[in-house]
């Protein structure tokens, strides 16, 4: 394990930097690792963000974007970074499965690892740890690391203040989520002094979408929405014909299942997407449901209560008749 203190006199000398962050990254484990980045590239550091795969193109405005390694298309690059290291953050994610296969390189890495991370149950992988279950974002772990441990609160410029402010964004639901507290508020404004043009980013993540994505997301509301009355849920299940149909690229569903979740009382949604691999499940919940207990439970998964996911190598048609049979568990606290 390593102090605050020993992190500290470690990043008062130029090292060799590793950022990486969850497979299929989101706004906020690009906004998180690219601040972190912006950040320690003015302390003089050797830094690059290795991601496990590529990430939607509604991200890749982001400052230095051009600068990150995506692993499947540098698999021996990204390896020998890893390798080279002398301190890899982990920012997003907190078990090495969440990296695919760049999980067992950190793990064999000899460098120290920085795990910061708003999510349930870590592993135990880390030699320091940032965590906190009540952050809407890493992005704002990111933020308090910089600002209240580091005491560089000076170095928060521009392109810094842009990355973390889209992480806490999109993490908060835009500042809906109740995890989007008035400290969380507070930081947001103080990202926004900092420079993060506010009206800019909201347009540039969610004001972004191709004309696939949004007949795709039509079709979807009038051809494949399930609505349970009976257990408040709501259900959306695509196959790869049907992704094929919409030209659908990464991040083409991302945020589908949330208008599932939108009719009024449903308690529970899932977005049941056939991939080439396996079937992933992105589901949502309301209030105290666990969404993430249905999730490890039943699919291999896990995640916050309210948004967790989860997979299967099961066909796509068993997958969703696995998950309305279980819906039967929890069908007191659905109809409560
Ligand atoms: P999404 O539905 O947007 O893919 O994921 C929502 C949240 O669920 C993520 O932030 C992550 O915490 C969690 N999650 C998604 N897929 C998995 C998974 O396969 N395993 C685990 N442990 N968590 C997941
Ligand atoms: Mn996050």
């Amino acid at each position: 394990m390593l102090t605050l203190t020993e992190l500290k006199t470690l990043l008062a000398t130029p090292q060799r930097i590793v950022i990486t962050t969850h497979h299929k990254p989101d706004g906020d484990a690009m906004g998180s690792s690219l601040g972190l980045y912006g950040y320690l590239i003015q302390k003089g550091h050797h830094v690059k963000v290795i991601t496990p795969t590529d990430y939607p193109t509604f991200l890749h405005w982001m400052p230095n974007n051009s600068d990150v390694i995506i692993f499947t298309e540098a698999q021996e690059k990204a390896a020998q970074l890893v390798d080279e290291a002398s301190l890899i953050f982990c920012l997003d994610f907190n078990t090495l499965s969440r990296i695919n296969e760049l999980g067992e390189l950190v793990r064999a890495a000899g460098a120290k690892k920085i795990m910061i991370d708003h999510h349930l149950e870590p592993e135990d992988f880390d030699d320091y740890r940032h965590w906190d279950i009540n952050a809407c974002a890493a992005a704002q772990l990111v933020y308090d690391f910089i600002v209240n441990q580091l005491q560089d609160g000076e170095l928060i410029n521009k392109d810094v203040a842009s990355c973390l402010y889209t992480g806490i964004m999109t993490d908060s639901g835009s500042f809906r989520f109740s995890s989007a507290t008035a400290e969380v508020y507070r930081i947001a404004a103080n990202l926004i002094d900092l420079g993060a043009d506010q009206s800019k980013i909201h347009e540039l993540v969610y004001d972004n979408s191709s004309e696939n994505r949004l007949r795709f997301l039509g079709y979807c509301l009038s051809n494949k929405l399930e609505v349970l009355r009976d257990y408040n849920t709501a259900i959306i299940s695509v196959n790869k014909e049907e992704l094929a149909q919409y030209h659908s690229i990464t991040g083409d569903t991302e945020g589908v299942v949330n208008y599932a979740l939108s009719i009024n009382g449903i308690r529970l949604a899932a977005l049941i997407v056939e991939r080439t691999d396996k079937v992933k499940l992105s589901v949502r919940s309301t209030g105290d449901f666990p969404a993430n207990e249905i999730c490890k439970k039943y699919f291999n998964g896990g995640g916050h209560r309210n948004a967790a996911g989860g997979a299967s190598e099961k066909p796509l048609a068993d997958v969703v008749n696995e998950f309305k049979s279980i819906l039967a568990e929890y069908k007191e606290q659905l109809i409560a």
